[in-house]
């Protein structure tokens, strides 16, 4: 069994977390757990929320196989039994007695996280990234998410020409000044994947502006689509303007996600559309539970690099097999390690735990299989834990 929890991490996807108070077990469980549906939802459907659909959700979100890893990892750190109740209990006094600060330090020194990558578009209302940066005393570099801008631009209302302007400049000032490592885009989320390279053409956006703003015109494509498919064009053309990498959502995520129009062949016309192929873009999640795609087109395309995050760790013991899937056609040298994890600091840890397990799983595997060396595993792992991320971001 390969060991590689002494080596560096570098988490290339995830999300400021905000949680420092004291947590009953089962906030503490609502905080971090993925997944089984919240109150909110029920609420939105016309469902009484009772106690028993309390109970209900509370039992889903633990019952999950992700959730039972983290529980028993975090047992082991904090030498208590693997019981919600024990480890919120544990949390609570060691952020009373050591401070905040000191205790998320302590979790991110444990799982060697050196550098997070946030994607600081969730959660909303953003964190302060200094203040956050202090408190988990590692590096963190944010990504600029595109999807926070343009509802700030269609809530306020103003004609293409404003809209284009304040649109260009905020990303160019967000990467230009403001310390932003690259961009993120969740349209996967909102109009899918299947977007047209053509979008750019110069009056898409201004078209499709006036016909969402005075609802005119009729027919033809949606408007919506058709005015985020041009914005996220025009967002690519400003990573290449920086050199700076694209996150594209793709695969699961949560409830909202369109699951159908999230694969990543549906990126594929975009990705070696001739205009784009000097963008450097990081398939976030790897496409999960459609990775074997995302794997194929690192392959066959120079600039695209697969982000494990989120099917590790939330597919639990999927992780060593999604690793081993991605990589029976991507380069070793375009996987990331991420986690996409969100919060409060437990998770960032035992998602660390998970990835160098996973790894350790499937690379012996490729050693017996006569793929490679120990010594190449080791290299492997290397880059997957944080050398390919700090090439792709520069760090
Ligand atoms: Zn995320």
């Amino acid at each position: 069994m390969l060991d590689f929890s002494d080596l560096p991490v570098v988490d290339a996807h995830c999300h400021p977390y905000t949680r420092k108070d004291a947590l009953s077990p089962d906030q503490w469980v609502d905080a971090l757990a993925f997944g089984g549906g919240s109150p909110a939802y029920l609420r939105e459907g016309g469902i009484d929320v009772d106690a028993a659909a309390l109970t209900m959700l509370g039992r889903l979100k633990r019952d999950t196989l992700y959730f039972r890893f983290m529980l028993r990892r975090l047992a082991e750190y904090f030498g208590v039994e693997a019981t919600v109740e024990a480890i919120a209990a544990s949390r609570n006094r060691a952020i009373a007695h050591e401070g905040y600060a000191k205790y998320a330090q302590k979790l991110h020194q444990a799982g060697k996280i050196e550098t997070l990558i946030v994607d600081d578009g969730y959660p909303l209302p953003q964190i302060n990234l200094d203040t956050f940066r202090a408190e988990t005393g590692v590096e963190v570099l944010p990504v600029f998410r595109i999807e926070v801008l343009i509802q700030d631009l269609l809530d306020d209302g103003c004609g293409w020409r404003e809209f284009q302007r304040r649109y260009d400049e905020s990303i160019a000032e967000a990467l230009g000044n403001r310390g932003y490592r690259g961009l993120k885009s969740i349209i996967a989320y909102r109009t899918g994947l299947d977007i047209d390279p053509a979008s750019r053409s110069p009056d898409q956006g201004r078209v499709a502006l006036e016909r969402l703003r005075r609802a005119r015109g009729r027919g033809g494509d949606d408007p919506v689509k058709s005015l985020r498919d041009h914005l996220f064009c025009r967002a690519i053309e400003r990573c290449i303007d920086f050199d700076a990498p694209f996150q594209v959502h793709t695969g699961m995520g949560d409830w909202e996600v369109h699951l159908a129009a999230c694969r990543p062949a549906l990126l594929m016309e975009l990705l070696r559309y001739p205009a784009y192929r000097a963008c450097k873009f990081l398939l976030v999640h790897t496409g999960y539970p459609y990775h074997a795609e995302a794997g194929y087109l690192a392959n066959v395309l120079p600039n695209i690099w697969c982000d494990i995050s989120e099917g590790l760790p939330f597919a639990g013991n999927a992780g060593k097999r999604i690793i081993a899937e991605v990589l029976e056609m991507a380069p070793i040298s375009r996987v990331c390690y991420g986690s996409d994890v969100y919060g409060s600091p437990e998770p960032f840890y035992t998602s660390a735990l998970l990835g160098k397990q996973a790894l350790g799983q499937a690379l012996g595997e490729l050693i017996d299989d006569g793929f490679m060396s120990v010594g190449e595993a080791q290299d492997a792992a290397r880059l997957i834990l944080a050398d390919n991320a700090r090439e792709l971001y520069r760090i």
